[in-house]
């Protein structure tokens, strides 16, 4: 049975940081951010990552079954039973379809759904800043400030409706990213802990 914990949050909200630091610090616990996962797909060159990439560069999303496929495929190969998943849902199709398949599949057991809350501004300045890192040779097409009201607005205009999904389901937990990193980390991995 994997004990799988979704994690949603604004672009530059930390979130990927946040469950790889956690991952990296626990060996029974993995993590995956869907936009990782999507960005190794393109840098594979495949068909696929090249249909991929032309939604990643203008900050949309990538199509439901896409998306799902891959978070499905990670779940079921991960190594160990506590997995994180960062980036999904972030649409309430999305949030749909996956309740859809947790209530079908006996080996996946959703215990929360944490949202890593910051501020408009703080997201901003965050990824303005990796905007100038990407500059520097990281690689991402999507940290402009261009793209980034567009990703903005895609991750805010369900975003009530997904909260109120999960709060209905008492399965949603909403921490702070705009602590120091140690601490939101801490505060995480500690509430990912009291769960397993
Ligand atoms: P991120 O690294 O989480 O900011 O994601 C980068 C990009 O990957 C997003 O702007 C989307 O184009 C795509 N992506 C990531 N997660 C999803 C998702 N759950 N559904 C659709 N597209 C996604």
């Amino acid at each position: 049975m994997k004990k799988l914990f979704l994690i949603i949050g604004a672009p530059g909200s930390g979130k990927t940081t946040d469950a790889s630091i956690i991952a990296k610090n626990n060996e029974n616990i993995v993590h995956y951010s869907t936009g990782d996962m999507l960005r190794e797909e393109v840098g594979s060159g495949s068909d696929l990552g090249k249909e991929i990439e032309s939604y990643i560069s203008k900050g949309a999303l990538v199509p439901l079954q896409i998306i799902v496929n891959t978070i499905v495929s990670a779940i079921n190969q991960a190594p160990v039973d506590v997995v994180l998943i960062d980036g999904y849902p972030r649409s309430v199709e999305q949030m749909n379809a996956f309740d859809t398949l947790v209530e079908k599949e006996d080996n996946i057991d959703l215990l929360s759904v944490i949202e890593v809350r910051v501020s408009q501004d703080i997201a901003k300045e965050r990824i303005l800043g990796r905007a100038a890192d990407a500059k520097a040779g990281e690689e991402r097409s999507d940290d402009s400030i261009e793209v980034f009201w567009d990703r903005m607005k895609i991750y805010t205009d369900p975003l009530e409706e997904i909260q109120a999904f999960y709060t209905e389901k008492n399965l949603l937990k909403v921490i702070s990213g705009e602590r120091a990193l140690e601490v939101v980390v801490e505060d995480m991995e500690g509430f990912v802990k009291s769960k397993i």
